[in-house]
């Protein structure tokens, strides 16, 4: 997996998979663009708002996207959501279930943040603990990951020793708790059950900032150490 952010990169001829980082909305939300590198199908994870430029990251990438994919329901990661499935005619996938209430809101939420042109959506798979999602070649294993929202998704790549993890886990710190459905308590437990056992080689992509591996959030993270 490559990745970089902001410049359109291209993957290593060699790597299974390419990346691009498209940071969407005033909360600079990593919107994701995942590709195999042999067949050039794309995923766009998290299309959190500014659909056109979400758009030229595509086209300039030379990818055809065949699906949509989200981590949880809050409008700084779906506000584009609805109006991406029109423009490229694919399905969504994610997040669980237990996000609804998020998705049957995404305009007062998004009135909130003057993110205005947001439409409420379903999408058309919910994702359950244990669920695999593909594009191309490449496979995904769904972990329910709730604390930051109860229906938080991780996509996690044992081939590619990749996740994307939204809002779940951060560098150097851990997804917010404060708002409706949140929980400190079952955050840390999603991450100590279900992430930190995938191992310290397992780099990831998160919703705001820069990513990280595993091995270092195990070590560093404040939230995880015990410090916090
Ligand atoms: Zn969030
Ligand atoms: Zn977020």
């Amino acid at each position: 997996m490559t990745q970089s952010t902001e410049t359109q990169q291209e993957a290593t001829p060699q790597a299974k998979a390419g990346a691009v980082i498209i940071p969407v909305t005033l909360f600079e939300q990593n919107c994701t663009l995942i590709w195999c590198t042999a067949s050039k199908k794309a995923v766009v994870i998290d299309p959190g708002g500014d659909a056109p430029k979400i758009l030229r990251a595509i086209q300039q990438s030379d990818v055809k996207v065949e699906k949509i994919w989200l981590t949880h329901g809050h409008i700084d990661h779906v506000g584009g959501a609805a109006e991406l499935r029109d423009e490229l005619k694919v399905p969504i996938e994610g997040p669980h279930i237990d996000d609804k209430y998020l998705l049957d809101n995404v305009v007062s939420s998004g009135a909130r943040f003057g993110m205005t042109g947001v439409r409420d959506f379903a999408p058309d798979r919910w994702l359950n603990e244990g669920d695999q999602v593909q594009i191309g070649a490449l496979s995904f294993d769904i972990l329910h990951c709730p604390g930051h929202s109860p229906g938080s998704v991780v996509f996690y790549s044992r081939e590619l020793h990749f996740a994307h993890v939204g809002d779940v886990l951060f560098n150097g710190s851990v997804g917010r708790t404060d708002l409706p459905g949140g929980s400190h308590e079952t955050l840390i437990k999603s991450i100590t059950e279900k992430l930190l056992p995938l191992g310290d080689d397992i780099s990831f992509v998160c919703g705001h900032g820069a990513g990280s591996t595993i091995g270092q959030e195990r070590l560093t993270n404040p939230f995880l150490t015990g410090e916090m």
